[in-house]
């Protein structure tokens, strides 16, 4: 402990560097996960503990040849040690994306899903139920780096981007409902198809587009004066369910209407696993957004559990 190296608190923050190659709190866990000292890690990698101090509060970067030695003395990925970007709050600059596929193609069998309810409470399509617990059991590190895979894998583990998926099994009704959380496999149907998160029937589409409803603090920044354009996790919604889900949900706190004329594909939200020594996976502790096509040593780690869409050409809308 008396060889921490506190960050210079009393100095002015201009010596902290505004970008990092790695991320602080990623090496410190790495580095823990493995029982390493920061002495024991610096002396692996050949650099001052002072040095291995600063990594990891933040005070410096990591130049990208350390950060492979960390990786590699920490036997992880190096993409688990890289500072994440978060796109979805700070970065409007073009991603690579796709238009989400028409829902004409996908619609083809509409089994209109019966409306749950729990006491006199409609639960909602996306919703999870505790009975549809996350079954991971079966994830592994593949060797040499390949990347995450399950050790009986079967082609709808992943998605058409290659990303793998957390296996959810499907028994809406099992359990009781956990109103603020989303079945996986429902809530990545819902908005690729375009139902209702309520109700599960085809969202209604006006000129302006279709329908979405979140809390502002999740449809970042799309109704600034002169953003159009925010990202979401939520399904569309019919106007009548948005209007119910106002009155009656809870955890709906400062709600945003808009209408987007554009829904697009963006990534996926869910979480990095990195390898263990029997090449188990084990969680990374932090939960995150990763745009498709765009950093394939990323996809490799990473577990999705949400599709997230990008809305543009989006409108202000009233229910
Ligand atoms: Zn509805």
């Amino acid at each position: 402990m008396t060889t921490e190296q506190p960050p210079p608190r009393q100095r002015p923050p201009r010596f902290r560097p505004s970008t990092l190659h790695q991320e602080p709190e990623a090496v410190t866990w790495a580095r823990e996960r493995v029982g390493f000292t920061k002495r024991a890690l610096a002396a692996a990698v050949g650099i001052s503990e002072q040095l291995m101090g600063e990594i990891e509060s933040g005070w410096r970067s990591a130049t990208p040849a350390n950060l492979r030695k960390i990786a590699s003395a920490l036997n992880c990925p190096v993409a688990v040690l890289e500072r994440k970007r978060h796109y979805a709050s700070d970065d409007n600059t073009t991603r690579p994306n796709h238009h989400l596929r028409e829902s004409s193609d996908l619609m083809s069998t509409t089994t209109q899903p019966a409306q749950l309810t729990w006491g006199r409470l409609p639960v909602p399509y996306a919703a999870a139920w505790t009975g549809e617990e996350p079954d991971i059991s079966r994830l592994i590190a593949r060797p040499f780096g390949a990347g995450l895979a399950y050790s009986d894998e079967r082609p709808e583990d992943r998605d058409e981007h290659g990303v793998l998926w957390a296996r959810i099994p499907t028994r809406p009704g099992s359990g009781r409902p956990v109103f603020e959380a989303m079945h996986s496999v429902r809530q990545r149907e819902a908005l690729l198809h375009r139902l209702c998160q309520v109700c599960g029937k085809p969202a209604e589409r006006n000129e302006q587009g279709w329908l979405f409803l979140s809390q502002y603090t999740h449809l970042t920044r799309a109704m600034g004066d002169s953003a159009d354009q925010g990202f979401t996790s939520k399904p569309p919604i019919c106007p009548p369910c948005a209007r119910l889900a106002v009155e009656l949900c809870p955890h709906l706190t400062d709600p945003v209407c808009v209408r987007s004329a554009n829904p697009r594909v963006w990534g996926v939200s869910g979480g990095f696993y990195v390898p263990n020594h029997d090449a188990k996976a084990i969680p990374y502790p932090a939960d995150e957004n990763l745009p498709y096509r765009h950093r394939p040593d990323l996809e490799k780690w990473f577990l999705a559990s949400q599709l997230i869409v990008h809305l543009t050409k989006c409108t202000p809308a009233n229910l």
